[in-house]
């Protein structure tokens, strides 16, 4: 197995909730090291232009609302296999779906409030972490 990198968010439901060192906990409990990490408060656009992927979804508006609610903490993760060992302990997007033990099942509220991003796939990872993150600001 490959030491990766992936990005990761803990959303503003969560941050507003003080949840920041839980979840970060269990991310380093699940031997992922945090090797860039800032507190942002993302503006309309930023959000938009993250989530662009999901633009025509219904559930966009709400996403981009709830995004920008409060401060979200952005991420580097590194690890082997970061980025499916990421997604296992995020949990399914929807917390009711997630397993035990996850961070959606343990904290998320609902799928709109799911307390945590994770990417999905090494191109996404890459885009991701070049959106929020100077290669400068990435401490391996
Ligand atoms: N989302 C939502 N309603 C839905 C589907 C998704 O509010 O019906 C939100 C949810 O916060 C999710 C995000 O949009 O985390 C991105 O959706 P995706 O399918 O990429 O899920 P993820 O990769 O975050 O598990």
């Amino acid at each position: 197995m490959a030491v990766e990198r992936t990005f990761s968010m803990i959303k503003p439901d969560a941050t507003k909730r003080n949840l920041t060192g839980a979840i970060t906990k269990m991310i380093e409990d699940a031997g992922l090291r945090v090797v860039a990490s800032k507190r942002v408060w993302m503006s309309q656009r930023e959000a938009e232009g993250f989530y662009a992927v999901h633009k025509d979804r219904p559930f966009f508006g709400e996403l981009v609302a709830g995004m920008t609610s409060g401060p979200t903490i952005v991420q580097v993760l590194e690890g082997e296999n970061a980025i499916l060992k990421n997604r296992e302990i995020m949990g399914a997007t929807n917390p009711a779906n997630a397993d035990e033990g996850t961070i959606r099942k343990t904290h998320a509220l609902s799928i709109g409030e799911n307390s945590v991003h994770g990417s999905d796939a090494p191109e996404t990872a890459a885009q991701e972490i070049k959106y929020w993150f100077a290669d400068t600001e990435i401490v391996g």
